[in-house]
């Protein structure tokens, strides 16, 4: 586990608004008929142009800039030419390198009209992602992250996914310590300020399980039914986590899309 200097914590902090405003330009041309290779393109472009590196392109030989999972597919999902239909949503998951820190931030986004049981699963991961952020102040331990992030999530009958967690984040991608999106109120390691963290809870529709697609990559719920994602960077403070990615960019274009 590393605590980062304010200067360090200033360096994720560019990158992770890097990626904020990538996910906006991707949100500007999410619409029905767009294959999510088309997205990858723009966000890479956008990320060398303002003077970063894709975070995600060649690690452990990943093959493109975004993560992007589609419908039943959670998290992981490969770019492809597979144009976007109406009524999906659309995880979309970046990371940037830029100064020798990472920024790694995720939002799911609506193709053109999607039904209100999938407007309410995606309404309930912010809500969780948020209870997450709010349980991450110096002196909570890891497992009040999880418990925050699990008890609202199975209260409005989801599933939380349990394979893939949240995580440090600094000079490299993933640091430790784990971040799951489950857990115990009072349970595991002791939060420090310094941490920082990216919160990424990952609810199911349905049911919790899910497996491995074929690509090796894609990760996709067992019962086939729609997964949700949402990402912040942190850091720990004395009084409460301070988030030092944005969504906001990303809302801002949305709030004006007309569809
Ligand atoms: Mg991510
Ligand atoms: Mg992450």
């Amino acid at each position: 586990m590393f605590l980062k200097t304010e200067e360090e914590i200033e360096l994720i902090r560019e990158s992770s608004l890097l990626v904020g405003k990538t996910l906006a330009e991707v949100a500007k041309i999410i619409t029905p008929g767009v294959t999510p290779l088309e997205l990858d393109a723009i966000a890479e472009e956008f990320i060398r142009d303002n003077g970063g590196v894709p975070g995600f392109k060649g690690y452990n030989d990943f093959p493109n800039t975004l993560c992007t999972s589609v419908n039943a597919q959670v998290v992981h999902g490969i770019p492809s030419n597979q144009p976007l239909k109406n009524g999906d949503i659309i995880s979309v998951d970046c990371g940037v390198l830029m100064n020798e820190f990472y920024g790694d931030v995720a939002y799911t986004f609506e193709v053109g009209e999607v039904s209100d049981k999938i407007k309410l699963l995606l309404k309930t991961t912010k809500e969780c992602l948020q209870r997450g952020v709010e349980a991450a102040k110096a002196g909570n331990r890891i497992g009040d992250i999880g418990a925050a992030v699990q008890t609202w999530a199975e209260k409005n009958g989801y599933g939380v996914v349990r394979e893939l967690v949240g995580h440090g984040l600094g000079r490299n991608l993933h640091e430790a310590p784990e971040v799951p999106n489950y857990g115990r109120r009072g349970n595991g390691m002791k939060l420090k300020e310094g941490l920082v963290l990216a919160i990424e809870p990952m609810i199911n529709l349905g049911k919790r399980n899910v497996k491995q697609d074929s690509d090796g990559w894609t990760i996709v719920t067992s019962d086939g039914l729609p997964s949700a994602h949402f990402e912040h960077d942190i850091v720990v403070r004395k009084n409460g986590a301070e988030v030092l990615s944005t969504h906001e960019f990303v809302e801002e274009v949305l709030s004006k899309k007309v569809n």
